[in-house]
């Protein structure tokens, strides 16, 4: 690796607001903080957590008895 090919571009610690995972990636910032991350995203993990807890969507399903 030459780092003086790329001087701006850094390791940077990601910390995901919703499940506290912190994984670091590529980026030109020393910290990025992001509201969902592929461990808790539903769409990867394929059902809601923490992010929608005793909002919106609980009551929707308690409503219509969707478990
Ligand atoms: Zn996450």
């Amino acid at each position: 690796m030459k780092a003086a090919i790329h001087p701006n571009y850094k390791t940077a610690k990601v910390t995901c607001m919703s499940c506290g995972t912190t994984f670091e990636t590529g980026s030109t910032v020393d910290e990025l903080k992001v509201d969902v991350c592929s461990k808790c995203h539903p769409f990867y993990t394929g059902k809601q957590r923490t992010a929608n807890a005793g909002g919106r969507v609980d009551r929707f399903k308690k409503k219509y008895n969707i478990d």
